[in-house]
């Protein structure tokens, strides 16, 4: 399993360097794409294609050259493969026919992103892409909203004004949100805002749509000092948003089942 730039190609370590060329085959994604990488270092070992619609099939071809004695590297189009990327059921049939699989670490899009968005916590979830369903979306999200952790996806271009709504709506404004966009390529950026400001920063500048991202949100906040909880605090924030203080703190009382006077002062706080 052979890990190959998410961009820049001097990311190549050299240990892949040493594998693709001294392998009798590489299994790529896309082998067009890997040519050009391939290329880049004079690599010229034999490829065949090994993609999400034919990793079964690929599989007994590829165990059968292992067996023979041959040695096969692994690649994606980009990062770790495996890693929202083919690799798992062939590792997985290698495996299970009694054959070694050995790991060659590098560039991973979410990791590289975590390193430069300095944020002070210990967790992370690595979640990769969500659905392209909007109601399927939301209901994810609803799933991993309570977590106190680092949330890492991966988004597309054309999704990511749409997957950032629905982040919004689910996750509440509060939470920080890292755009890290074109990761070692030319227009690498990375972005930190509030969630709520985070649709009004994409539709700023075209260019801010364009590209692969990888988007970390910040956890859910924890309980307060008074030990409101983290969805007490969110439906309180969205009530607050509406309407006048003495209101939305009653509102956020029935439906979280908190009690009022804890509320009531948060509510000032925020204020
Ligand atoms: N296997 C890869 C890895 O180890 O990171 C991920 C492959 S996944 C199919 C592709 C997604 O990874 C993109 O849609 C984007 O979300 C993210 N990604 C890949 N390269 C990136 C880059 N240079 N900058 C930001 N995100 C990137």
């Amino acid at each position: 399993m052979v890990a190959t730039p998410i961009g820049n190609l001097r990311d190549i370590t050299l240990r892949a360097l040493d594998v693709l060329k001294s392998a009798d085959i590489i299994a790529a994604e896309d082998t067009r794409n890997s040519t050009h990488l391939l290329g880049h270092f004079g690599i010229s070992t034999r490829l065949v294609a090994l993609h999400e619609h034919n990793e079964r099939i690929a599989a007994p071809k590829i165990i059968a050259a292992l067996q023979e004695g041959k040695s096969v590297a692994l690649i994606s189009d980009a990062g770790t493969p495996g890693i929202s990327d083919p690799g798992a059921i062939l590792v997985q049939a290698v495996r299970a026919a009694g054959l070694p699989v050995i790991p060659l670490p590098g560039p991973n899009a979410a990791i590289c992103a975590l390193s430069a968005a300095g944020r002070d916590d210990p967790h992370f979830l690595f979640y990769g892409f969500l659905p392209a369903k909007a109601s399927a979306r939301r209901r994810e999200l609803e799933a991993l909203r309570e977590l106190p952790y680092t949330l890492a996806f991966y988004e597309a271009p054309h999704r990511i004004v749409e997957t950032v709504e629905d982040l919004l709506q689910v996750l509440g404004g509060e939470r920080d949100i890292t755009f890290a966009r074109e990761l070692t390529k030319l227009f690498e950026s990375i972005h930190t805002c509030k969630l709520a400001d985070a649709p009004a920063w994409l539709a700023g500048d075209p260019n801010r749509q364009r590209g692969e991202f990888v988007l970390l949100l910040s956890g859910a906040p924890p309980e307060t000092e008074a030990g409101i909880s983290a969805e007490a605090q969110r439906i309180l924030q969205l009530m607050l948003a509406e309407l006048p203080l003495k209101q939305a703190v009653k509102l956020a009382a029935e439906i979280s089942g908190e009690k009022k006077n804890a509320l009531y002062d948060l509510a000032l706080q925020l204020k």
